[in-house]
């Protein structure tokens, strides 16, 4: 095998999107009669609406079968453990369990049988693989690696390749300096939180961050890496290349990985996972098309523990379907936030990475450190907005900067903030996720 090639699986990749559809509505329709005879909870559903598996042959016929949200797994679990009655395999041929990280509500468990588990490597890699990742890297894998997504499987799919996966976790700055410098390791995989925290660490102790040897740094598990004013942060902080990964617990570890182009994620599920953007609003399909933006729905249709049919991700992406430099002919997203996270000021959506992107526009005068603060639960907010913004100490002119904040975010953004500024320092920091939103009535 060329251990150099330019794709994971070219064939696959520069597919013609009719071949792309025809191999996938081919596996759909096997995954529908393999859910509807194993699982319980499927056939349910298949039912209420007086369907059989027979009756979705194409993506068009999905929209016939409700949605499958994650409180309806929850519940499905709580009811019929340890795996609930949408899990279509006994125990017996289940070989690990992972978890969702719970963000909200109590976690729940996903299991894989061997044959889930290949399948995962595969789209973990090729989503690596589209990283740029090749046999002589050596990564720094500075994420959890427990039950989270983003561990053990990320580590298999690493080896796999054939590059060098060294576990070192959360919270071990130390270790990562000390790691990288004596392995000479070159790629950083790690939220964008911590990236940036990590840049601050280091100045703190004198370190000049581009002298470590870093030259690309992967960031995932949350959305930041995608963002401008943050990946350009990060980029000239550690003199490397950023580009960024996305998945789901439910669905697959990585679907999406961004080339170098970094022209936002391809799509790198072709055999696995079928997608659908809807409006979450309506719940109405949108059509694939350039400058699309909307939730991710996930149809597995190469699963056999946990098959999702229709699964509401709640992540919100802006979708892009022209050809990208590299020559993979799969879309492309950037996410642009949580369904959940989204606020609608007189009609306008804002997303609060957006605001931060905003305010990151303005260092040095501003840290880049903001926070949306909510008297009452979302999405309608009656603005002003209130945000609390960081100033930094190169900050002279507050009621200017302001000012200034304010007036961006009406004409970038489109709606009206009262921006409270604070000293920096003052917002949390956190090493893993950023909370860009504050709510009063949990505190
Ligand atoms: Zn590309």
């Amino acid at each position: 095998m060329n251990r150099d090639k330019r794709y994971h699986n070219e064939a696959v990749e520069t597919m013609q999107p009719e071949d792309l559809q025809r191999m996938q509505e081919d596996k759909l329709g096997k995954q529908m009669e393999y859910v509807y005879k194993r699982s319980k909870f499927y056939q349910r559903k298949f039912k209420e609406v007086g369907l059989v598996p027979q009756d979705i042959r194409s993506i068009q016929d999905l929209e016939k079968i409700a949605f499958t949200t994650k409180d309806e797994l929850r519940e499905s679990q709580e009811k019929d453990p340890p795996l609930g009655s949408h899990a279509a395999v006994d125990m017996d041929k289940v070989i690990r369990i992972h978890s969702s990280s719970g963000t909200t509500g109590n976690p729940s468990f996903i299991g894989i049988t061997h044959h889930d588990h290949k399948g995962w490597t595969q789209i973990t890699e090729r989503s690596i693989y589209t990283w740029g990742i090749r046999p002589k890297d050596v990564i720094i894998h500075a994420v959890g690696l427990t039950l989270f997504v983003g561990g053990l499987p990320v580590k298999d799919a690493i080896e796999h390749l054939g590059a060098t996966f060294v576990p070192i976790g959360t919270g071990a700055s130390e270790r990562v300096i000390f790691t990288t410098r004596l392995l000479r390791a070159n790629v950083l995989h790690c939220t964008p939180s911590y990236a940036i925290y990590f840049l601050d660490y280091l100045r703190k102790k004198n370190m000049d961050p581009r002298e470590l040897g870093i030259r690309k740094i992967i960031c995932g598990a949350e959305q930041g890496g995608g963002i401008p004013s943050i990946r350009k942060m990060i980029q000239e902080g550690y003199d490397c290349i950023v580009t960024e990964g996305m998945g789901n617990s439910d669905a697959a570890p990585i679907i999406f990985g961004e080339c170098l182009e970094q022209a936002g994620m391809h799509f790198c599920g072709q055999e696995f996972i079928l997608c659908e953007v809807i409006d979450p609003k309506t719940g109405k399909v949108l059509e694939m098309k350039e400058g699309l933006k909307g939730e991710l729905v996930y149809t597995h249709i190469d699963r056999e523990c946990c098959p999702m049919i229709r699964f509401r991700s709640r992540d919100h992406v802006e979708v892009w379907t022209d050809r990208c430099a590299c020559g993979r002919t799969s879309f492309r997203i950037r996410c642009l936030g949580r369904t959940d996270d989204m606020l609608t000021v007189l009609g306008v959506n804002v997303f609060p990475a957006a605001i931060r992107d905003v305010v990151g526009s303005l260092r040095p005068k501003t840290t880049g450190e903001i926070q949306v603060v909510l008297d009452k639960p979302g999405p309608a907010v009656t603005p002003p907005v209130k945000i609390a913004v960081e100033y930094s100490k190169e900050a002279t002119d507050l009621e200017n900067l302001k000012k200034k904040i304010e007036t961006l975010l009406n004409s970038k953004l489109n709606f009206r903030a009262a921006v409270n500024l604070v000293p920096e320092g003052s917002l949390p920091r956190v090493e893993m996720k950023a909370q860009l939103v504050k709510k009063l009535w949990e505190a």
